[in-house]
């Protein structure tokens, strides 16, 4: 049975009001991107238990087969979208869908001009995320539990986006996260088969785990997997729609536009690596900010490693947002290590090279404008700090 006295009400920091508020107005002609963003936080959930697990095996022990239910219920009009990844603790719950912690917020959402068309623009270089939900949703529930807590240790968060939300310790039998949306009623087609799997075919279907869709009425049927299920880097160029690789793109950079162009490459020989480099066509909000997040997302055999290795390029490349694949490097390197890493150096110089082959390709086309304007005076400290180029 649950506690109902643990049931605790918090209310959102202002931030996260105003960026609720605007987002359900702004988005609205593009709501059917709050399933990508679900899917794509479910994904990088089991990416982070993977890597947990590589120091830590007994997290996957009861439950090693990582993936990601989507369950409908027309009849109660509800959509879930299920991992059995990380999870979450009740503080980290309360921070992680409670707070924004990015520098810059504040002075980003002033911003906002009202204008629909504008304020969507600004929202996408932000990243929409976990929020976006309520674009569709009238009540979200989030059930979780850590990996490797107790069944006791689960915990719930329901909220209607207004500006308060209740959190309680619960039961949950699994480790994990479930965010079930309670559709607004005129919504009712996203807890519909069709229409759900065709959202995640044409935007999810590059997430590298299983996503399976089952109807909760049909309780006897299989659920079936409905992507591809594999990494998007390791398959070859020719294999790849422009479409897949931009909406790879939306997944990895958390940016709402398209890229400009990106540079897919397998290295073989003394090094092995992937990599898939892309140029975003806008500038993000925190362009400026001396500690916001760059760098690659790094991946070793495909196990996902760490968020934001910047040791692969100089820093007057910071805007550019891509996948390091290494077959060589060890799968417990770390910040340190890598910074030791002798390799490195030269995978350095190649990705740099690679980066700026891509802008000479843009130069010779017409966005080569578009892109000056957003990035060229980052590209000049390139002058400063880059002599071999
Ligand atoms: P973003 O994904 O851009 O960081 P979100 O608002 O979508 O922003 O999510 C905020 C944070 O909540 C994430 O960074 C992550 O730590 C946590 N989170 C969201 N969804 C999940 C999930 N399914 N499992 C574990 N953690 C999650």
């Amino acid at each position: 049975m649950t506690d109902t006295t643990s049931r605790e009400t918090l209310g959102f920091q202002t931030e996260v009001r105003q960026l609720l508020q605007l987002m359900i107005h702004s988005l609205y002609s593009n709501k059917e991107i709050f399933l990508r963003e679900l899917v794509s936080n479910a994904s990088d959930a089991l990416d982070k238990l993977r890597f947990e697990a590589l120091a830590t095996p007994e997290l996957l022990s009861d439950d090693p087969e990582l993936n990601i239910r989507v369950e409908f219920d027309k009849e109660g009009r509800t959509l879930t979208v299920i991992d059995n990844g990380i999870g979450m603790s009740r503080d980290e719950l309360v921070e992680n869908l409670g707070t924004i912690a990015r520098s810059g917020t504040a002075d980003f959402l002033q911003q906002m001009t009202g204008d629909e068309k504008k304020d969507a623009k600004l929202i996408g270089q932000f990243g929409v995320g976990f929020y976006s939900g309520f674009i569709v949703a009238d009540n979200v529930t989030v059930e979780s539990r850590r990996a490797g807590a107790d069944a006791d240790a689960g915990v719930r968060w329901v909220s209607d986006g207004q500006g308060e939300f209740t959190v309680e310790m619960i039961e949950r039998a699994e480790r994990g996260t479930a965010v079930t949306l309670h559709l607004k009623s005129d919504e009712a087609e996203f807890a519909e088969s069709l229409r759900i799997e065709n959202l995640i075919r044409r935007y999810s279907d590059h997430i590298a785990f299983p996503v399976t869709l089952a109807d909760r009425a049909q309780a006897d049927e299989e659920p079936r997997v409905v992507n591809t299920a594999t990494a998007l880097w390791t398959r070859s160029r020719s294999e790849l729609s422009d479409d897949e690789y931009k909406e790879f793109y939306k997944h990895l950079s958390h940016d709402f536009a398209e890229p400009l162009v990106w540079s897919h490459n397998r290295v073989e020989g003394r090094r092995e690596y992937t990599s898939l480099l892309y140029k975003p066509s806008a500038a993000p909000f925190d362009l400026w900010t001396r500690e916001a997040p760059r760098g690659l997302k790094l991946y070793v055999q495909r196990v996902f490693i760490m968020e934001d290795a910047e040791q692969f390029l100089p820093l007057y490349v910071r805007f550019v947002k891509g996948v390091v694949d290494s077959s060589d490097l060890l799968l417990n390197v770390s910040r340190d290590l890598l910074q030791q890493n002798p390799d490195l150096t030269a995978m350095r110089g190649a990705l740099t090279k690679r980066v700026l082959d891509m802008l000479g390709k843009l130069a010779t086309g017409d966005d080569y404008g578009k892109f000056w304007s957003e990035f060229g005076q980052v590209l000049k400290e390139g002058v400063i700090e880059d002599f071999t180029n």
